[in-house]
């Protein structure tokens, strides 16, 4: 079976870690099935390439072959600060209704963390990608605009704001929270992965966030019956149910603490757009950090595999970045499209390079008696370690 995925290099580091990836995709894939899944990898032009090539940061044509694409997987692009232009991350996502942010958590042993088991983190976060305060909808203090909101806020809604005060607006769907637990939920049924979380700061947001929680359980009830089973109803302390996936919810400010103090209760979490950014990047510093953190962004049509850190210009060009990141990213497309040998097989890779520790500078910080090869050897490392 041949696949079609559209790639984008991206910027900064991009191209080196792309150059180191792509060998080793092709390796993992080669060495699992032996010719019987392969990829056609198309280039999409975006960021400084695609300006550099076409004037435009986001051709038309690399839109149009995204409208009907079903995988594709990116490098990080650049959002040059103060030039007026926004994120080509946030134009992507909304452009292609890339709802559901995926990103799993896993322990690499080697690695140095700060908890006493990271071996008990296994987690995987599903971020909602398209509401919330993550929108921006924002208003400066003491500017005509919010003046006029506040001044509604009092006259029509009876609601007294501090006239001095700045204003952000959270907006969230039902719809919006439906789609995005349901993916969650049927994520955690098809892996036989025991529970989802459901995140949110209901006690105080009751309707954004309260709503968030009530939408979920409304959802599970109508679409997963039988299937899905309420934490409340469960004997206390039941952890698992084999072929069901237990619901339940925790306030932001308690996950937080108990993702650290009891990893082993958490497997899927389903969060909104804010609460979800912030679990991500403290789930991913809990088993070593960024450089080996592996995402994606979904529609209901399209699979977009991004590594997750940014284009890290400082490194740009020393052939110093980490490519894990990537290559990871790659291994859960293998993994979404149904090729799981390939992605387990860069998984102990990966164990294996790091037990040997020769690895990136940014892992090398976390290991004891590590030494530092480059993005490109690293790459070579994994490959041979296949
Ligand atoms: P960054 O992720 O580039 O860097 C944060 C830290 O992580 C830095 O210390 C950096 O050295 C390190 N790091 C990043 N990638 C690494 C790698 N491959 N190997 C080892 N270490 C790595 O974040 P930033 O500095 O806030 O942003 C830089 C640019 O990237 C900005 O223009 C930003 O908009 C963009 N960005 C893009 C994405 C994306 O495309 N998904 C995500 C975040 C930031």
């Amino acid at each position: 079976m041949k696949e079609l995925v559209y790639f984008i290099e991206g910027d900064g580091t991009g191209p080196e870690i792309w150059a180191a990836a792509r060998p080793v995709l092709e390796a993992a894939l080669a060495k699992a099935y032996a010719g019987e899944h392969q990829i056609e990898w198309q280039e999409l032009l975006a960021g400084e390439k695609a300006f550099k090539e076409t004037g435009e940061m986001l051709p038309a044509a690399t839109i149009d072959k995204l409208k009907t694409a079903k995988t594709a997987i990116k490098g990080p692009l650049g959002t040059p600060v103060g030039k007026g232009f926004r994120s080509l991350n946030v134009t992507l996502r909304q452009l292609f209704d890339l709802y559901a942010c995926i990103r799993p958590v896993k322990y690499f042993q080697g690695i140095q963390s700060p908890l006493k088991h990271p071996e008990l983190v296994d987690m995987v976060i599903f971020r909602e990608n398209t509401e919330d305060l993550y929108l921006g909808i924002e208003f400066a203090a003491q500017t005509p605009e919010s003046k006029k909101l506040i001044a509604f806020l009092r006259d029509e809604l009876g609601v007294s704001v501090d006239p001095e005060a700045a204003l952000g607006i959270k907006p969230m769907t039902a719809r919006g929270s439906r789609r995005l637990i349901r993916r969650a939920l049927q994520y955690a049924l098809e892996r036989g992965r025991p529970s989802v979380t459901i995140m949110h700061k209901g006690n105080i947001m009751k309707y954004t966030e309260g709503g968030f929680r009530a939408w979920g359980y409304a959802l599970a009830a109508e679409e997963f019956a039988g299937r899905c089973l309420a934490e409340e109803s469960l004997e206390p302390g039941t952890l698992r149910i084999p072929g069901k996936v237990i619901l339940k919810d925790r306030i932001a400010d308690n996950l937080f603490q108990q993702v650290l103090v009891r990893p082993a209760e958490f497997s899927v979490i389903a969060a909104p757009n804010l609460n979800g950014d912030y679990i991500s990047d403290a789930l991913a510093a809990q088993v070593g950090g960024l450089g080996i953190a592996p995402g994606m962004n979904m529609s209901d049509s399209l699979a977009f595999f991004e590594a997750t850190h940014g284009t890290a210009p400082r490194m740009a060009g020393k052939d110093s970045a980490n490519p894990g990141s990537f290559i990871l990213s790659g291994a859960m497309m293998f993994e979404h499209l149904g090729w799981r040998k390939a992605a387990e097989l860069i998984e102990r890779a990966m164990l294996r390079v790091l037990a040997g520790k020769r690895v990136t500078t940014d892992l090398a910080r976390q290991m004891d008696g590590a030494a530092t090869v480059g993005c490109r050897e690293f790459g070579e490392l994994l490959g041979a370690a296949l």
